[in-house]
């Protein structure tokens, strides 16, 4: 009996922590990522009503026909190809090298740089076009001073 009071005292909890409360006191890394309280992180672009060219951050002129005030909030694809990318041997203290930076062309739509990760860093490893998937996650465990997370926003080969 009290073990049974203690196994369902525990499946609240994670049910609490992981399905109530998952990402509370996760604060996005860059203002493009959006983190609901609810359901899942994804990217957010802004596109232009009148030529369909996405950009990332908020504006309101289009920079490629520029149109104002047409931009709408639009969801960004989690799927994408390796535009470009660059192995980074040197980089601020306390970041790990090498990684890989990467330049992502998103399904629908915006091109988003970040981190190729769950892939070595080396050039025979990594293919121009090869098709990748943004995945979601700390931001390498660093807090703001009030002990907040950060999430951050990954690519891995898909
Ligand atoms: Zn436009």
């Amino acid at each position: 009996m009290y073990l049974n009071y203690k196994k369902n005292l525990f499946q609240c909890y994670l049910k609490h922590k992981y399905f109530y409360g998952g990402n509370k006191n996760m604060l996005p890394a860059v203002d493009y990522l959006i983190v609901p309280d609810k359901g899942d992180p994804y990217l957010e672009g802004h596109k232009c009503n009148v030529c369909e060219a996405i950009f990332l951050g908020e504006r309101t002129v289009c920079s490629k026909c520029f149109a104002r005030d047409k931009m709408s909030k639009v969801k960004l694809s989690n799927n994408g190809t390796l535009y470009s990318y660059s192995i980074v041997y040197r980089s601020f203290p306390g970041i790990d090298v090498p990684y890989i930076s990467a330049l992502v062309d998103l399904e629908d739509g915006g091109t988003v740089k970040g981190n190729l990760i769950n892939v070595e860093p080396d050039p025979d490893n990594v293919d121009f076009g090869m098709k990748v998937k943004v995945v979601y996650g700390d931001a390498l465990g660093r807090k703001d001073k009030d002990g907040n997370s950060y999430m951050s926003y990954f690519f891995e080969p898909a």
